[in-house]
């Protein structure tokens, strides 16, 4: 069944550009025809589907706001959240490489790189022909990431790095990470390490129950000599990472609406044809309790989104706002996820349909990229000024 169709009860298509719209019904064509027919085979046996990154280079998946001198698009905070509601209308994992390739490698090349290292990846990671991986979890340190052991020393040429990072999005298949450890002094800066570099290893996380069409992994450093070049000369604090992850964060927000959109479109349509007791199941008033409320969850975050977009092109979006629209969007959408595989009964559970398979990757989401209670701790700092997790 097509279930591209999408809930727009709001007329928010009024607020996007022709450029906008454009973005999207590309973004929309593109996952109808190169992931919607493989992705759920590709979720049951876990794998990647390798030759997606060439494709998502050539639709300008990657670097979407960056300038086009470097490969990016050059567009702007709403046409890349629709492009990430329209990849996780598809799959979560396949908004989770777009995610990371954009957010938290492309992007913190361009904002904390060197000329020589803008020139030297971002091109390259623009057309996919390079894929990125962020390392910033440890396996001692995840809300926490301020605590992290990872560390590198300075010697006459290189820096030599030791340590090791966890639960990170494209670790096995990465040419490139981007590495955030502590120099000397104990401050956070960020290294750009290759695969190939003696003593860097990746290993993978295997036996996943969610996002199974995602590759993750281990970092791991064992007396790596990092050429000196590496160095993210403008990144230093926990400031530039956490600079990162808003990005990727704003992304989210809207993808999370995506997978919400694609659970009750296919529920909406199933409810109509499915018949018990003699009439289709959507006349009974508790399933339309549920698509009423569903629809009414999904309205308002695609309204969150627009606003957010907004105001990040307008540049003034803060981390709080961010927080607010990435923590309660996924949770809508979990809670979508829940719903309707309850309104499909039996079939819910099988891969014919795409909410289990949504649900399931949506639980890494509500975790990944500060998990559901750090970003209402966030949002309480805010409100009080008072810091409740630190
Ligand atoms: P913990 O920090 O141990 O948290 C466990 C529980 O304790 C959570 O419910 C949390 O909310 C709660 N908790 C922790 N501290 C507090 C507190 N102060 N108050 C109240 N509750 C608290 N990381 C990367 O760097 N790069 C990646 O590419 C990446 N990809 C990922 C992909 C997947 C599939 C997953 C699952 C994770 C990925 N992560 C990545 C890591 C992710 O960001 C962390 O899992 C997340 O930050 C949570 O850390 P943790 O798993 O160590 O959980």
């Amino acid at each position: 069944p097509d279930q591209f169709e999408s809930p727009d009860f709001y007329q928010l298509d009024d607020l996007l550009t022709p450029e906008q719209k454009l973005v999207r019904s590309a973004m929309r064509d593109f996952v109808k025809r190169e992931i919607t027919p493989i992705i759920d085979d590709h979720a049951q046996r876990a794998e990647f589907p390798e030759g997606i990154l060439a494709k998502f280079g050539q639709i300008g998946a990657f670097g979407t706001t960056l300038p086009v001198e470097y490969g990016g698009g050059g567009l702007d905070q709403i046409s890349y959240g629709l492009m990430m509601q329209e990849i996780e209308r598809g799959d979560s994992a396949m908004r989770s490489t777009v995610s990371v390739q954009s957010s938290l490698v492309m992007y913190p090349i361009y904002a904390f790189g060197s000329d020589e290292q803008k020139a030297k990846y971002l091109p390259k990671l623009a057309k996919g022909e390079l894929v990125g991986c962020f390392g910033l979890t440890e396996a001692n340190h995840g809300s926490n990431p301020g605590g992290m052991e990872t560390a590198f020393i300075e010697r006459s040429d290189y820096f030599l790095l030791n340590g090791s990072k966890l639960w990170i999005t494209n670790a096995p298949i990465a040419d490139v990470a981007v590495v955030w450890a502590k120099n000397e002094q104990g401050k956070i800066r960020g290294l750009i390490v290759e695969r190939g570099m003696e003593g860097f290893s990746t290993n993978e996380i295997e036996r996943k129950w969610s996002l199974r069409a995602s590759r993750t992994g281990e970092l791991t450093f064992t007396d790596v000599k990092v050429p000196k070049g590496n160095l993210l000369p403008e990144a230093a604090g926990l400031k530039a990472p956490l600079q990162c992850l808003d990005q990727a964060r704003y992304g989210i927000a809207w993808g999370a609406v995506g997978a919400a959109m694609d659970c009750y479109e296919a529920a909406r349509k199933y409810t109509l044809e499915r018949i018990q007791f003699d009439k289709p199941i959507a006349s009974f008033q508790l399933v339309q309790k549920k698509l009423a409320e569903m629809l009414t969850d999904i309205t308002k975050a695609q309204l969150l989104c627009w606003r957010l977009g907004m105001l990040k092109n307008a540049g003034t979006a803060t981390t709080a706002q961010i927080s607010l629209a990435k923590r309660d969007n996924v949770d809508m959408a979990l809670r979508v996820a829940r719903t309707c595989r309850q309104l499909l009964g039996g079939m819910g559970i099988t891969g014919d349909y795409p909410i289990m398979r949504h649900m399931m990757n949506l639980e890494s989401v509500v975790t990944y990229e500060g998990t559901h209670d750090i970003h209402l701790l966030i949002l309480g700092a805010e409100i009080t000024g008072i810091s409740a997790f630190k």
